[in-house]
């Protein structure tokens, strides 16, 4: 069994990667979770991209812990604010974390863009760090913001986001088919190689 540190307290991202190396038929991993290591300083994330901030996070994992360290950051990309929030996504309404106000606030930007000019993706970076060196990969959901929340599965932009090709909200998909499409779930099938290597 080989170590693996998820730079997160999130057990939702942690039974995420489970489930994706589960299906992919990965086993020797353990997962842990920062909860579960010896306590270091974790540096703001100021990265301009979504991947400068997920190799930040695995970096400082893996040099705080000495195991191979997975990181990701993610947020929402919208084509009418030439892709903000981006990477302030989390903190869009000025307190890190406050999902309601987030999606309220996008809301009303948007209040007046007609529907052929609604478009968005989740976008989703994750890095792995470890003794064999630094991958870092992307993944991206596209559809578009609709103009009332839908549904309360799933957290923060979901119940205003319908994938393309759906006529539900992220927030009304149940976790296996947001897993099989979502931005995330693609980042960390296309880190399924590293991973391995590092089993
Ligand atoms: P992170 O945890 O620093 O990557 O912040 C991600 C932020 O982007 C969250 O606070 C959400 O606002 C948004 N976000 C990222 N992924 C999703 C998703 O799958 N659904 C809804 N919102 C998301």
């Amino acid at each position: 069994m080989t170590d693996l540190l998820v730079a997160s307290r999130n057990q939702k991202k942690l039974a995420e990667l489970r489930r994706v190396l589960d299906d992919a038929g990965v086993s020797g991993l353990r997962l842990l979770s920062l909860d579960d290591v010896e306590e270091f300083p974790e540096a703001p994330e100021t990265g301009a991209t979504f991947e400068e901030n997920a190799l930040a996070k695995a970096r400082d994992a893996y040099a705080a812990s000495g195991l191979a360290a997975v990181a990701d950051d993610s947020g929402l990309a919208v084509d009418a604010l030439n892709g903000m929030p981006g990477v302030l996504s989390a903190r869009w309404a000025g307190a890190h974390g406050d999902d309601v106000a987030n999606l309220e606030l996008l809301l009303g930007q948007l209040r007046d863009v007609p529907d052929d000019r609604r478009g968005a993706s989740f976008v989703s970076a994750c890095a792995l760090v470890s003794s064999a060196g630094e991958t870092v990969v992307r993944g991206e959901w596209s559809g578009h913001i609709a103009h009332a929340p839908r549904g309360d599965g799933g957290f923060g932009y979901d119940p205003i986001f319908v994938p393309i090709g759906s006529d539900r909200s992220a927030g009304e998909l149940s976790p296996a088919e947001k897993d099989a499409a979502s931005h995330r779930g693609r980042a960390l099938g296309l880190l399924l190689p590293a991973l391995r290597a590092s089993t």
